[in-house]
């Protein structure tokens, strides 16, 4: 049995002392901690809440956070967590292991398995050697695991935490290694990858399964009964596109519900602790598709989430949460720009900056969505479809440079009117925010490597 005693602020110190001497910390990192206040998160940690919002661009909490402050004055939930609380600040690097620009596989694999392996692969090495992810892991030690994301449940970064595979596309394979190693909660989307047999096999072994928000909205948090929760064929929809859609707010959780179910849900269950990662997966789409507005309503849907973790940690002294990204995505940036009539983005002083960025309120709809539903218009009916879902009334060579509605093309005009561009459609290698609050949150160095905080979750845990 782990301890499960829970360390006073008075006696942090000393047990900051005795996890030096046991695993070996250096002493100039505790006196780090100390001036980051990290003396009032003392102990270890029974449960670990693991955020990721993936494909994440320093950019992109910035926008989020420029946006909230522009139209109604507040901060993000992220930034309020650095403001008010005694929080534990690194800076993360994301390499694989054949990479300096990671994908979430591999993202994953580093965090859930402890190794760094090659892109696309899961919790295999490069020389083909199995890792155990933290998962089987911390199973053996009766902590309960639990994933939630917006994308496929079996997508890259859920799977790195509960199966070892060659191909993070093998995601039927994932499911049945979820259902073989009894992950305790999965909530996301994914449907088409449980087939009928799988599923009853897994309601055979006491497993609820829900199938659309409804079922969700229905069920009791607090019953003991191990549940896999599948909301969609593939991914749950944008958020700026959920938001425009009556129909899609009915049929499709958000993040923030589905994390605050598993909560109760893993609490519920008989455990010595648990573990639940919380994914907002869409932000790396929005980069790869470079969808500024798209980008903005996900992060703040992710950042709702945040909120809902923060609030539940607060008070407590048992539960560590980690809120981070795996790499960034796209290079977004807000670039200054004069302002001037028919110049949006003409160098200068930077005054028309706050009017460009302020276009991105009329967004109304993903680029995805307005490639998919604008389909086979041009000229005058495109120009309308597009004001009417971007706010934005483009000139005619603007609305032939878009005309095959690509999402790129689309960002790149969309930006000389709203200040928003991007480096490329692909990961990036940045070196990444990751925070950390709560009991065991003392372990984390100023600058960690993505590989090490495998093991620095099971040391706070207190099984490593
Ligand atoms: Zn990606």
């Amino acid at each position: 049995m782990r301890p499960t005693t829970h360390t006073t602020r008075r006696n942090f110190l000393r047990t900051a002392s005795i996890t030096s001497a046991i695993f070996g910390a250096p002493a100039a990192q505790l006196t780090g901690e100390e001036t980051r206040r990290a003396g009032q998160n003392g102990g270890r940690a029974r449960n670990i809440i693991f955020m990721v919002s993936d494909g994440m661009n320093h950019g992109a909490l910035s926008l989020a956070q420029h946006y909230l402050g522009r139209n109604g004055g507040q901060d993000t939930h992220w930034t309020k967590l650095y403001r008010d609380h005694p929080v534990v600040r690194c800076l993360a690097e994301t390499y694989s292991a054949n990479s300096l620009v990671t994908d979430s596989a591999a993202a994953a694999s580093a965090w859930g398995g402890g190794h760094r392996v090659d892109n696309g692969r899961l919790n295999i090495t490069p020389d083909g050697v199995p890792k155990a992810p933290l998962q089987t892991k911390l199973k053996q030690a009766k902590i309960l695991t639990g994933l939630v994301s917006t994308a496929t449940i079996t997508h890259a970064t859920p799977a790195g935490f509960a199966v070892t595979v060659d191909s993070r596309g093998k995601e039927e394979e994932i499911a049945k290694q979820y259902a073989s190693h009894r992950v305790d909660v999965m909530l996301g989307g994914g449907r088409k990858f449980f087939n009928d047999e799988l599923k009853s096999a897994m309601a055979k072994d006491g497993y609820e399964i829900f199938q659309s928000n409804a079922d969700l909205e229905a069920a009791s948090a607090a019953t003991a009964r191990p549940v896999l929760g599948v909301f969609a064929e593939g991914y749950l929809p944008y958020a700026i596109d959920r938001a425009a859609e009556e129909s899609l707010q009915k049929k499709r959780p958000l993040l923030s519900e589905m994390a605050r179910f598993a909560v109760d849900r893993l609490s519920a269950l008989p455990n010595d602790g648990w573990f639940l990662m919380v994914e907002g997966a869409r932000i790396d789409h929005c980069g790869h598709a470079n969808d500024a507005a798209g980008s903005i309503h996900e992060q703040l849907a992710f950042d709702q989430a945040v909120g809902a973790m923060v609030e539940y940690v607060s008070g407590r002294n048992d539960t560590l949460l980690i809120v981070t990204t795996d790499h960034g995505c796209g290079g977004l940036q807000l670039n200054g720009g004069a302002g001037k009539a028919g110049q949006p983005m003409a160098p200068g002083i930077y005054g028309g900056t706050n009017e460009a960025f302020d276009h991105l309120r009329q967004f109304k709809m993903s680029l995805e969505g307005m490639a998919t539903q604008a389909g086979g218009l041009s000229g005058p009916p495109l120009r309308e479809f597009l004001k009417m879902h971007s706010g934005l009334e483009l000139n005619d060579d603007e609305i032939k440079a878009v005309q095959g509605l690509k999402s790129h093309d689309l960002a790149r005009v969309f930006a000389t009117h709203h200040g928003v561009s991007w480096t490329s459609g692909n990961h990036t290698a940045d070196l990444v925010e990751f925070c950390a609050l709560g009991p065991g949150s003392q372990l984390f160095p100023a600058f960690v490597r993505n590989y090490e905080v495998h093991n620095l979750l099971l040391q706070a845990y207190g099984l490593a």
